[in-house]
């Protein structure tokens, strides 16, 4: 065994529990699809898991639903509460009203309109406060003291991490076959951690890569210190990697399991959400491009060929709007691309 008894009882327990997180009540088994051109282009074989097909089109459900449907009864009565301006909010959201439990979503008062009705339609409170994330989060902290409703932490809890990791078990259910790595997009770590766990315990030999925007690279950060940091300031085009700080719990595997963190551009960025489409003609949102943006770097750098990789697509929730702005960046990278 490559680890220690600790850290192989760390693996051991996540495994336990992503084997049991009931996540199918509300979230489905995605598919694992062939990209064909890309893996031609990079001469490597590359699969997508596309969580941007979830119900409120990001893996985040499989998080909140597992933590909230854990909660004790009186938990449940008393309600939930977080802070969060995107895919957390939805998630959070639609488990609580499949499980009847009243939720409470802070956001900040500058978010946008689409998001605060993706919020209130799904049955949940919408509360406008703080110029930016961290003053809303300070208020769902408070809020969560009075009142005595449980915080919902978007990565920062073992059971939201169970939660994400049933990502992990499809994937080694749904690829039997040779298996060389898993890029893995990185905010607070939540989803890498649940992956990694289960798959460093089971195949201690697939490669976890996290891949992070230049302008939030928080683990990597993290990974380099030796010590969770918080960066002076975060960069928000990927909205939902946008995290100062990695997880506390997420760091607790990700200092072992974790291989190796790429960084990508925005440009970058842009180029790989049309990349996804031309193989899925799908849209992918900024941070649900970053693996294949991390597959391309890492193929670049390395001159890999003959491998196969596996690229999480973990969520399509951009404003049509942004589009403009994307097409003309991927034209711009498109180039080098
Ligand atoms: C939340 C999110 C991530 C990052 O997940 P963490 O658990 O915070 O690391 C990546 N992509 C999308 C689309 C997300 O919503």
């Amino acid at each position: 065994m490559p680890y220690s008894p600790a850290q192989q009882a760390l693996l051991e327990h996540y495994v336990k529990q992503i084997l049991a997180a009931p996540v199918y009540d509300i979230a489905v088994r995605t598919p694992l699809q062939a990209a064909p051109a890309l893996s031609d282009t990079l001469g490597n074989n590359v699969l997508l898991k596309r969580e941007d097909l979830q119900p409120t089109f990001s893996f985040k459900i499989r998080g909140a639903y597992n933590k909230l449907v854990q909660l004790s009864d009186e938990q449940k009565s008393r309600g939930v509460i977080t802070a969060s301006a995107g895919n957390h909010a939805q998630g959070v959201a639609l488990a609580a009203r499949e499980l009847g439990i009243a939720a409470t979503i802070v956001m900040p008062s500058m978010t946008p309109e689409l998001k605060v009705l993706g919020v209130r339609s799904r049955g949940a409170e919408a509360l406008l406060h703080g110029e930016s994330f961290p003053f809303a989060l300070a208020h769902a902290l408070q809020l969560a003291q009075q009142t005595g409703r449980t915080f919902v932490s978007p990565f920062d809890d073992p059971q939201v991490i169970a939660g994400q990791g049933t990502v992990a078990m499809e994937i080694l259910r749904q690829h039997q076959g040779a298996l060389d790595a898993i890029f893995i997009p990185v905010g607070g770590g939540g989803l890498i951690a649940g992956i990694a766990a289960y798959i460093k315990y089971l195949r201690p030999d697939i490669r976890i890569i996290g891949v992070e925007s230049e302008h939030s690279a928080c683990l990597q950060a993290a990974m380099v210190a030796g010590e969770r940091v918080v960066l002076p300031c975060v960069g928000t085009f990927a909205d939902g990697v946008a995290v100062a700080q990695i997880g506390e719990f997420g760091f607790e595997v990700c200092r072992f399991c974790v291989d190796e963190v790429v960084t990508v551009s925005n440009d970058e960025l842009c180029a790989a959400i049309k990349n996804i489409y031309d193989d899925t003609r799908s849209i992918t949102e900024p941070s649900g491009a970053l693996a294949v943006a991390g597959i391309k770097r890492y193929v670049t750098r390395t001159g890999v060929r003959d491998q196969t990789f596996v690229a999480i697509d973990s969520g399509a929730n951009i404003n049509f709007d942004s589009l403009r702005h994307v097409a003309e960046r991927a034209a711009v990278c498109g180039v080098t691309a």
